[in-house]
């Protein structure tokens, strides 16, 4: 039995994956090589597993769920706040960046890690993977945004923040979605978060309770 398929059909007939392009997305990338060797043959279940200096890759279900609620087209510039592995932003990768569209028409994705090592393990895990032109992994606190030459159509934010940081709401674009887990560091009273702009306005929808690692840094927890 194909471990990695029967969990994107399990997503499926669970409704967690909707589209196409998602579920494609999720049978291209393959988690293996995003996890510590040690836990390779745990890669293809539903759970968040440990990546190294207390961090996790969350599970599958999380990651997919982000995803559909992105509602990510080719040729978007997305941001992602807290790398980590790669992993998610490998999949973000494969929807705004498929391999059989010309590169001349793929989008980007910028990565940020504030941890120095998990930020080599990430840019080591993507080029292994075959994502390094897709997928742009930078070493600084991306609390504060990124230094970017313009606004961005979506945010990824990975790790749960006090509140929707100001200056990532400022870098996304009218129309744009960003989402964010909110919320104090611990397992419980974190909200997913899809927030959009519209009108220079922040609509806010809530979506689901969710466990992330704390956002560190200037508009994190420390
Ligand atoms: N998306 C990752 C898992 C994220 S775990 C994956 O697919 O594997 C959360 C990550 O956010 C951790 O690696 C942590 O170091 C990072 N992080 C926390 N605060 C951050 C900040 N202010 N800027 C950038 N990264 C941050």
């Amino acid at each position: 039995m194909d471990l990695h398929k029967s969990l994107v059909e399990r997503l499926v007939r669970l409704g967690i994956i909707r589209s196409e392009k998602v579920r494609r997305a999720a049978e291209r990338v393959k988690r293996e090589l995003f996890v510590p060797s040690k836990y390779r043959d745990m890669a293809y279940a539903d759970t968040p597993l440990p990546i190294g200096e207390g961090q996790t890759i969350s599970a599958p279900h999380i990651v997919f769920m982000m995803n559909e609620l992105l509602d990510l087209e080719v040729g978007h510039l997305v941001l992602e706040v807290g790398a980590g592995s790669g992993y998610h932003a490998a999949t973000v990768a494969e929807i705004v960046a498929p391999s059989e569209v010309p590169p001349h028409k793929w989008g980007t994705v910028i990565a940020v890690e504030i941890n120095p090592t998990l930020a080599t393990q990430a840019r080591y895990n993507l080029k292994e993977a075959g994502y390094l032109g897709r997928v742009h992994v930078l070493n600084l606190d991306g609390s504060a945004g990124a230094p970017l030459r313009r606004e961005v159509d979506r945010i990824l934010v990975t790790a749960a923040a006090p509140d929707v940081p100001k200056p990532l709401f400022d870098l996304l674009r009218e129309e744009g979605k960003m989402i964010i887990p909110v919320g104090s560091p611990g397992f419980w009273g974190q909200e997913l978060l899809l927030v959009e702009k519209v009108n220079g306005r922040m609509v806010t929808t809530k979506v689901t309770d969710v466990a992330f690692v704390p956002l560190r840094g200037r508009y994190g927890w420390s």
